[in-house]
């Protein structure tokens, strides 16, 4: 990564957490172009375009928006709209199921309050044969976010896993003990500003480690998510699992609503399982930023369609 890129990133990056940025891009809603990855602001939204990515083969994984909050009665609210979201999944017959994100259930202010929630909703989930995926955070929750995976697994919830990110130098390992203990896993390179002493920070290393991880797992059969929109990647996957007979069930493709479509199309087509990561709801403005930071080009995207209003 360039030092222009790295600084651009970083910036906004550090913009993701801030307040008044963010109370300034609710005003507009979703008006300045984070129309373009995020599927609406109410659940009827994010349903209507879940079917419509299921009737072209997509499979999806639901996101209510809402991360790093400041009560838990904001969590307890997390809480309502995952249970409503689930049995809308299954009353509607939606191919799909949903990713939560621990601070937005209280991770940060009460970690067994947080517990015992995301529990209530793996618990309801398992009811409709639905799975749920706790994405992964910045590195001070990695631990704690590992820990309810595997305390809710030793309750005997199946249906439930989580996500890895090869930009952590902790990753490999954590790989390796996962996949021993047999836990549903997402692989992605990682999304968030970390510092040195706990990421690698170049993409080049960040790349080879994905790859690493992902051969990992496939040797290991169990059943992985591979997040990317990085086409390299994907054929470096695909060639994998063909010369090591790894059968496509073990194995899906991730990428994330409003990014590379015709790719997800494609492999669809091609008979791969390909979810679409689909998040909606009020709190956009951190995952919009997040969007922008990983593509620079997309800020120029931004900037074209307010000017063009
Ligand atoms: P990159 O090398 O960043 O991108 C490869 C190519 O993809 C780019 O050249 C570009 O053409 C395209 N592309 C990538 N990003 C964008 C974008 N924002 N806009 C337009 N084009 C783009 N991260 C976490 O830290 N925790 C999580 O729980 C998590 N969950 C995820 C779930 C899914 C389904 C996906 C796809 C990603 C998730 N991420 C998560 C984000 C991930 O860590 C990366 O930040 C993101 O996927 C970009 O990396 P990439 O693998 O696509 O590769």
């Amino acid at each position: 990564m360039d030092i222009g890129t790295r600084l651009f990133r970083s910036a906004l990056l550090g913009l993701a957490g801030n307040r008044a940025a963010r109370a300034l891009s609710q005003k507009y809603g979703l008006k300045l172009g984070a129309g373009r990855f995020v599927a609406g602001e109410t659940m009827e939204d994010a349903l209507t375009h879940a079917k419509r990515l299921n009737a072209a083969g997509i499979k999806v994984t639901l996101d209510y928006l809402g991360e790093s909050i400041s009560s838990m009665e904001e969590a307890k609210e997390s809480e309502r709209a995952y249970m409503a979201l689930l049995e809308n999944i299954h009353r509607e017959g939606i191919q799909g199921n949903v990713s939560l994100k621990p601070t937005q259930f209280g991770l940060a202010l009460d970690q067994e309050q947080c517990g015992e929630g995301i529990r209530s909703v793996v618990k309801e989930a398992e009811r409709y044969g639905l799975f749920v995926r706790l994405d992964m955070e910045d590195s001070p929750w990695t631990d704690a976010t590992i820990a309810l995976v595997r305390k809710l697994r030793a309750e005997g919830c199946c249906n439930v896993g989580t996500v890895i990110q090869a930009y952590l130098y902790r990753s490999e390992l954590d790989v390796h003990q996962l996949s021993a203990e047999g836990i549903n896993l997402r692989l992605v390179k990682g999304a968030y500003k970390e510092p040195r002493s706990v990421a690698f920070d170049s993409k080049r290393v960040v790349d080879a480690n994905l790859r690493r991880l992902i051969a990992a797992r496939l040797d290991s059969r169990a059943y992985t998510a591979i997040a990317t929109h990085d086409e390299a990647i994907i054929r470096y996957t695909q060639s994998y699992a063909r010369t090591r007979g790894i059968p496509r069930s073990v194995f899906e493709f991730q990428m994330l609503y409003g990014i590379r479509t015709p790719l997800q199309l494609a492999l669809a087509k091609e008979g791969y399982t390909v979810r679409s990561y689909v998040p909606f709801g009020r709190s956009w403005y951190p995952y919009f930023v997040r969007r922008l930071a990983e593509r620079p080009a997309n800020l120029t995207f931004i900037m074209r369609s307010i000017f063009s209003r």
